[in-house]
């Protein structure tokens, strides 16, 4: 396919790549978004468990959720060749960061360094209280003895490392991925509908930096009348056959 073919010839000749991934990136490892096919997603209500304010008037909703529904979707999951693929751009020297509004955390998995998760990690935890940290095998731990976990030190509520709805991005996080984007010559949004901010703005902001702009999704994206390319197809099957084609 000739436009596989032309991203690749940029990704050559690339130094400062920055890949930006979203929700069409972990539905290709089967993590589906709020709303999934099955029963299960839908028995709880997104407008619940993935917000700040029910949080914490309601903790048990989101636990039960996380212990029923999404722990179990996210032991399954593995990285797929998309996430491999970007881990590969990055040990080859090509890659600035990738910057993904996805919480799986499979960007570290596939062995990706620097990553900057515009929404956060689901599989990690902190205390609300002392902020002790916990990985997702301890915290489900924390969940056989009681519901919602408790910090073990101070026996306060334990909460995912995630931005609710409600919550601001950390800014930090921000302005590295501007930071980067100012250096970035290359910029591959990948299965992203590119609706929400930052999503949406994160591409102008490459763009007028001078840089180029692919665009791998599905469907049509807002952005795709000022991209210099638009392919609608998996975003695996793209990656496969870029880094094949990579020259060293
Ligand atoms: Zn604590």
């Amino acid at each position: 396919m000739e436009l596989i073919e032309k991203l690749g010839d940029w990704v050559n000749e690339s130094k400062n790549i920055v890949v930006f991934t979203g929700a069409g990136v972990s539905a290709e490892s089967g993590i589906p978004t709020y709303r999934g096919n099955d029963g299960l997603w839908e028995k709880y209500d997104p407008e619940k468990y993935a917000n700040i304010n029910y949080f914490y008037q309601d903790p048990s909703y989101y636990w039960n959720f996380f212990k029923e529904v999404r722990s179990p979707v996210l032991q399954k999951a593995k990285p797929n060749i998309a996430h491999k693929s970007i881990a590969k751009l990055e040990s080859l020297g090509k890659l600035k960061s990738v910057i993904t509004q996805n919480i799986d955390g499979l960007h570290k998995e596939a062995g990706s360094k620097n990553i900057l998760e515009l929404h956060g990690n689901t599989r990690m935890f902190s205390c609300i209280k002392c902020k002790t940290e916990y990985r997702m095998d301890q915290v489900n731990k924390l969940l056989e003895k009681h519901l919602p976990p408790e910090c073990s030190k101070c026996n306060s509520l334990i909460r995912p490392q995630v931005v609710f709805f409600g919550e601001n991005l950390n800014p930090i996080i921000l302005s590295r991925a501007e930071k980067d984007l100012s250096q970035c010559d290359l910029f591959i949004a990948a299965g992203s509908s590119l609706v929400v901010q930052p999503a949406a703005s994160l591409p102008l902001i490459a763009k007028n930096n001078g840089a180029r702009l692919a665009i791998i999704n599905i469907d049509p994206t807002p952005l795709d009348s000022i991209a210099d390319l638009v392919i609608n197809i998996s975003v695996s099957e793209v990656f496969l056959k870029i880094v094949q084609g990579i020259k060293s």
